[in-house]
């Protein structure tokens, strides 16, 4: 299977005040493949946002290689942004736009045929709530809203960081039908998340991250039955 994401290496520092430093991203390896749902599972702080936001080119790494559809990145960055949709901050919607028109303005400003809009809200299965304002969407609605917004451009990779946050049971299902259904539609989706029920439940492989490092990496039931003692693992519901 061809890689779409490899990271090797990759190492971040945040320098704070009077010279103290904070090693957020240590020599981070990670390998995604074509089709997966990958999770990228690790405690808060451990450095999933700052990986993230270091392969989409929005963090400067110290050292390290990335490549994106074996591209090296950032060098390429601009090359292969059209192929890659993204979701690393909880985005902020207009309560009084309805989410058709939230995605219509998105369109329009991404320079996408606005003939999309209906396609990713049934994609998300919210095209019978498309008409009704932002405001009356639950949590797990506003999220797939969101997924929808990365979609508009076709992207061939998704990176979601945190997508089924602060979700419950119901949304966090949703969430997981449609990470199915991106995954069968050929679209490569890597997130990120805290939860290890999460990762079980929406993805087939994942990545371990702690104090960032790599941990393990694998297939979900193999990774995970390695990993099932680490307190912060079964802490979390
Ligand atoms: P969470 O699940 O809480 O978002 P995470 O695994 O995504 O955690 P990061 O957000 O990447 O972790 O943070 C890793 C470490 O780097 C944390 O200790 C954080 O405080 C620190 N950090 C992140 N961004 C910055 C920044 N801009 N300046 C200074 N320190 C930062």
């Amino acid at each position: 299977m061809s890689a779409v994401i490899e990271i090797e290496g990759l190492r971040k520092t945040f320098h704070g005040p009077y010279r103290s430093r904070h090693v957020a991203v240590d020599g981070f390896d990670l390998l995604v493949g074509r089709g997966e749902v990958h999770g990228f599972l690790g405690p808060n702080g451990s450095g999933k946002t700052t990986t993230l936001r270091a392969l989409l080119g929005l963090v400067r790494a110290d050292s390290g290689r990335m490549r994106l559809f074996g591209e090296d990145v950032p060098r390429a960055q601009a090359r292969v942004a059209a192929r890659v949709g993204a979701i690393v901050e909880t985005p902020q919607f207009f309560g009084n736009f309805t989410g058709h028109r939230t995605l219509r303005l998105l369109a329009l400003a991404g320079g996408v045929p606005t003939r999309r809009v209906d396609e990713v809200l049934a994609q998300v299965g919210l095209l019978d709530r498309g008409e009704d304002d932002v405001r009356g969407y639950s949590l797990g609605m506003r999220q797939r809203l969101a997924v929808a917004s990365a979609l508009l451009k076709e992207p061939e990779l998704l990176i979601l960081d945190e997508p089924a946050n602060g979700l419950d049971p119901a949304g966090i299902r949703e969430m997981r039908d449609l990470m199915r259904s991106l995954a069968d539609a050929g679209v490569t989706v890597l997130l990120s998340s805290h939860i290890l029920g999460e990762i079980q439940l929406l993805c087939d492989h994942v990545t371990i991250v702690s104090a960032g490092r790599r941990v393990a990496s694998g297939p979900v039931a193999e990774v995970l039955a390695g990993h099932d003692r680490h307190e912060w693992l079964v802490r979390v519901p």
